[in-house]
């Protein structure tokens, strides 16, 4: 029974630090410029893009594709 216990203490730590990681990842991608090729559809997002928004991680139609999607779930 112990050493179940004890089991259990470290999946949660481990779920724990799996967590920190994740947030961690999710900081750093926020902190990061955008990326030279939309994430939807591997297109170049191009350079006059780019230069209007670094941080643009999509080209301009999935850009609106995920803002149209986003906004059916907020309305959700
Ligand atoms: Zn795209």
């Amino acid at each position: 029974m112990m050493s179940e216990e004890r089991g259990l203490l470290r999946a949660e730590e481990f779920q724990r630090q799996q967590d920190e990681l994740k947030v961690g990842r999710i900081r750093s991608s926020l902190v990061l410029k955008g990326d030279e090729f939309c994430q939807d559809c591997g297109e170049d997002i191009g350079a006059e893009r780019r230069a209007a928004l670094p941080s643009a991680t999509r080209c301009v139609d999935c850009q609106g594709d995920h803002e149209r999607r986003s906004k059916q779930v907020r309305a959700l």
